[in-house]
């Protein structure tokens, strides 16, 4: 999907949201949810979308979700470094196929990264052990403030 173009209400993130498939939530408030990605760039990998808005992308979206959006982006960010300890934090984002984005749910992605470790393909290779993405779900839970 380009830059244009409608909403799909039945993309996999609305699904989440809705309850159709599962996910491992990480945190959630009235604008937020995050929730483990299932083809982990690296261990912590975790996702950050808008529960109420329809955005397919960042230019699709109003001024308010967009900063409840990134705040709860720092606000996950912060208990992934405080429960994994890793070096850093890529923080990113596409927009449009041809830039890369899979799910057109206007979403984060928050990627613990530790010194020497090569980041995973994004959005392919290994679906992850859900047992371990519960686990690492309840380990970033616990530290969120
Ligand atoms: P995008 O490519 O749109 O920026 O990112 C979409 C992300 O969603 C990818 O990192 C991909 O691994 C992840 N993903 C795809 N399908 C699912 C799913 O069913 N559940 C979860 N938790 N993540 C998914």
């Amino acid at each position: 999907m380009s830059l244009d173009g409608a909403y799909n209400p039945d993309n996999i993130f609305a699904k989440i949201l809705r309850g159709e498939i599962p996910s491992a939530r990480v945190y959630e408030d009235h604008a937020v949810l995050a929730f483990m990605d299932v083809f982990p760039q690296s261990r912590g990998h975790t996702l950050v979308v808008l529960k109420e808005h329809p955005a397919r992308n960042l230019l699709d979206v109003e001024p308010q979700p967009l900063q409840h959006l990134i705040l709860g982006v720092q606000r996950v960010a912060k208990a992934v470094r405080a429960a994994l300890r890793p070096d850093g934090l890529v923080i990113k984002q596409f927009n449009g196929a041809p830039a890369g984005q899979t799910v057109f749910h206007l979403h984060f992605h928050i990627i613990p990264v530790w010194e020497g470790a090569e980041e995973g393909p994004h959005a392919s290779g290994q679906m992850a052990d859900a047992a371990q993405l519960a686990e690492l779900a309840k380990a970033i839970a616990a530290q969120i403030s």
